[in-house]
């Protein structure tokens, strides 16, 4: 099968929402008048961000799924992708599997894929997404104020505790790591939470790296500090088995591969927010507030101060 064969098997796809897609030298895109583009770019390296004999459905889910979860993050619509990616072969039950994975998280999102390229090498993803929202709307890292209340959405440190156990640093026992495993390999955008949020939120960005170090991004682009309640963080009854245990402590704090949102809003908007978990079903959980100052201090049930490895995963640490 030649390149181009392959990209028109399995990577072009009816762009209705592109004045031109998949097919020509670049593709031709109208914004919504009001709107400016958000553009983001996530890569999937493997061996680094997957094992090279993962799941392609799931893969082609989780390249797209990381993407729209920075546009999220962001508050913006998520309109069109672009898909970079280089193989070692035309492996064509694979990419079957990865497209389809790919293309079911697009359909949902209303999402076009209009372009990308592709070449041979080492298994690489690199998917570049572009949304739209109004520029005073976009939901920024540098907004929030002392007095703030800092939410998080659905639980943390799930997928961090899959990855846990597949790399043999703990053992759960095989339905813990069903529970677990679907927050590794299937992450859900929270989309409709940054909509929700544009006009409440002062602040927010999307937990990739740990909530530690992404809040911490948060706190240096706004010029303040944060309290955080360490019981207040939302865990799911497998990972509250390994609360006591250091481990456990770390995939909560410190996890990545979350993408969950982390926020902050005005303590006016406190009620706004509750409503919108309630409109979503989905769970927003306030876990401390923003001060003056700098940094993030996490508290345990008696108020003291808990010692942790602060900051998120760094590829080049
Ligand atoms: P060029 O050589 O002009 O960069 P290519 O031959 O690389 O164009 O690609 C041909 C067309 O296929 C372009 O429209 C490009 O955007 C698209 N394309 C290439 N690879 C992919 C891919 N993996 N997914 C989606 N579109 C792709
Ligand atoms: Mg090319």
């Amino acid at each position: 099968m030649s390149e181009f064969d392959l990209i028109k098997r399995h990577f072009t796809r009816p762009a209705p929402s592109a004045l031109l897609g998949v097919g020509d030298d670049a593709a031709l895109l109208q914004v919504s008048q009001g709107e400016v583009l958000a553009v983001s770019s996530d890569m999937l390296v493997c061996g680094t961000h997957f094992f090279a004999d993962a799941d392609p459905f799931l893969l082609g889910h989780k390249a797209l799924a990381v993407n729209l979860s920075d546009l999220a993050a962001m508050g913006a619509t998520p309109r069109w992708a672009t898909l970079a990616i280089a193989l070692p072969g035309a492996d064509e039950a694979w990419l079957e599997q990865f497209s389809a994975g790919f293309f079911a998280l697009a359909n949902q999102y209303g999402v076009d894929l209009v372009g990308g390229d592709t070449t041979r090498g080492p298994l690489n993803l690199c998917v570049t997404i572009f949304g739209e929202v109004a520029a005073t709307q976009a939901l920024r890292r540098s907004g929030a104020m002392p007095g703030d209340e800092i939410w998080v959405s659905g639980q943390l440190g799930d997928a961090a505790l899959a990855l846990a156990h597949l790399q043999g640093r703990l053992v759960l026992s095989a339905s813990d790591f069903a529970a677990c495993s679907v927050a590794l390999h299937q992450p859900q955008p929270r989309v409709a939470l940054g909509l929700a949020l544009r006009g409440i939120a002062s602040s927010a960005i999307d937990i990739s790296d740990g909530l530690m170090g992404d809040l911490g991004h948060i706190l240096d682009a706004s010029g303040v500090g944060a309290r955080v309640n360490f019981n207040e963080l939302p865990v799911s009854a497998t990972l509250r088995k390994f609360l006591d245990q250091p481990l456990g402590k770390q995939c909560v704090l410190s996890g990545g591969d979350d993408y969950e949102l982390c926020f902050t809003a005005p303590v006016s908007g406190h009620q706004d927010v509750l409503n919108i978990a309630a409109q979503l079903g989905l769970p927003l959980t306030c876990i401390g507030n923003i001060v003056d100052g700098q940094g993030c201090i996490v508290f345990d049930a008696a108020n003291h101060p808990i010692n942790f490895e602060s900051a998120g995963y760094d590829h080049f640490r």
